[in-house]
């Protein structure tokens, strides 16, 4: 190998995509628990388990949330084909490129035609795959699909999985993020289900002790009231608009809900003296949202209602809600939902209220993690010592039948002198060293050393697995 040659592969070198990681051990048995509590609170009410592909067509979310939207329109990762019939850039649709320039100029040729431009759009979005940025389209299309309209009503479903968005990475947020979320799909917009699914979801940071849970409320109201408000705000904005910043300023036009967001601290006290959407909700929205938080009430739900929550999404009506978590900095919600009746419609499906919420996983681990709620590093039970041939199989035997009565072993694969597999042992962290010899296999008596306190006594191999046993139940 030349010398340029051996520079090279030197730095060659493979690491995670920028915004991806990987999750290692002991970090995964959080996850296992956090994804268990799940299974185990949702199914307590009556959800069932869908899981979706994490690949979709560009239409559905361009429908869905609108390709006006930051996550259709600059996060979304579109998969290339080997042989692109269409060049697709993030928000930027072209034919293939031939050179640079004619394919500057052949873009700005089709793209200045409104019809050309739609059906080139319009085939885009049914022939271009994407990586889900989130699922609530996916369980709508899911929905429509299996025609779950014929179950009976409503359809309760959660998922959980990776989502995917180009956003820049920072704390507790990433390219590749993992949501739980859930669902209710059917013919009624009860209160009562709105409440429910909050309800559920509180119930499942209680039970996993997340710190510092504190969900807020709001309604946005519907088709009919909504867009009164929102002139309302764009007229009360425009009347202050010097005293805003850029960004905000540009927000009047383009989504002036948007600027209820905004956190920078000059604009604080001019957002304050805006109306309010509650004094602006049609009376059936207002009577809805009245009804949410009565519902609330009756199942002990504390919330504090917040005015200012809105949700950049087109598709979200009425309840809107949002859960932070303490230890989180400056991202710091775990968990935002809301309803979105007509969105199966919007889909292709029939008339369908929904409502829903997506719980950003990575980012409730972080905050566990940061409350020491996470659990400490599982150690093995037993490490086996043994040595001789006799005794490997003897070891291989008693280490089967552990592991039968679920404990966790780890049996070395060649010989080691004692010492030095108990110092093996103790790095691991195992609770015992089961030693087996040559004198351990010929008595049919088995030594067994305790390593907190170096005690060590002989069992035979029925009186060693109940002596583990009654151990393990002491302990847990
Ligand atoms: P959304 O789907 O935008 O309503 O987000 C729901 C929840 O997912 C948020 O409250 C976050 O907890 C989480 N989330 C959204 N985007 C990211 C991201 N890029 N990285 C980590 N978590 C995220």
């Amino acid at each position: 190998m030349s010398e340029g040659a051996a520079k090279k592969d030197e730095r060659l070198k493979f690491q995670a995509v920028r915004g991806t990681r990987d999750l290692l051990p002991p970090e995964t048995a959080l996850w296992n628990r956090v994804e268990q509590a799940a299974h185990d609170v949702f199914g307590t009410f009556s959800f069932g388990e869908i899981r979706l592909p994490a690949i979709e067509t560009l239409g559905l979310f361009a429908r869905s949330l609108g390709t006006e939207t930051d996550i259709v329109g600059k996060e979304m990762f579109l998969l290339a084909e080997r042989e692109p019939s269409v060049v697709v850039h993030p928000g930027r649709f072209g034919p293939p490129p031939q050179s640079e320039q004619d394919r500057r100029d052949e873009a700005e040729r089709v793209f200045s035609e409104p019809a050309m431009r739609e059906s080139i759009e319009h085939q885009i979005e049914e022939s271009v795959l994407v990586l889900r940025p989130e699922a609530t389209a996916s369980v709508c299309r899911a929905y429509i699909e299996h025609g779950m309209q014929q179950l009976p009503q409503p359809v309760k479903l959660y998922y959980m999985g990776p989502m995917f968005r180009r956003e820049r990475p920072q704390k507790g947020r990433y390219r590749q993020f993992y949501q739980i979320g859930a669902e209710v799909l059917g013919g009624s917009d009860a209160p009562a289900i709105d409440a429910e699914v909050i309800e559920m979801v509180m119930m499942f940071f209680d039970r996993l002790e997340l710190q510092g849970v504190q969900l807020d409320l709001n309604s946005i109201g519907c088709r009919e009231c909504r867009p009164r408000y929102i002139e309302l705000l764009r007229a009360e904005l425009l009347k202050v608009k010097d005293k805003l910043g850029a960004d905000s300023q540009r927000r009047i036009e383009t989504n002036p809900l948007r600027v209820l967001d905004s956190k920078l601290e000059s604009e604080q006290g001019i957002i304050a003296a805006l109306p309010h959407i509650a004094d602006h909700l049609c009376e059936e929205c207002a009577a809805h949202y009245a009804a949410v938080k009565h519902q609330l009430e009756m199942r002990g739900v504390i919330y504090r209602e917040n005015w200012r929550l809105v949700r950049g999404l087109d598709y979200y009506m009425r309840t809107t809600f949002e859960i932070t978590a303490q230890g989180l900095g400056s991202q710091n919600a775990v968990c935002g939902g809301g309803r979105y009746d007509g969105l199966v419609e919007l889909l292709g499906g029939p008339p369908t209220k929904g409502i829903g919420f997506a719980i950003g996983e990575d980012r409730l681990i972080l905050s566990l993690q940061e409350s020491g709620k996470a659990p400490a590093q599982q150690g093995r039970d037993v490490y086996i010592a043994w040595m001789g041939e006799r005794a490997h199989a003897t070891a291989i035997r008693a280490a089967k039948d552990l592991r039968k009565a679920g404990f966790s072993v780890e049996l070395p694969p060649v010989e080691q002198k004692f010492g030095k597999a108990l110092g093996q042992a103790d790095k691991l962290g195992a609770k015992y060293a089961l030693i087996l010899g040559d004198n351990e296999v010929s008595e049919g008596l088995w030594t067994l050393k305790t390593l907190a306190d170096g005690s060590q006594a002989k069992y035979t191999e029925p009186d060693l697995l109940e002596h583990l046993r009654k151990q393990k139940a002491l302990s847990s």
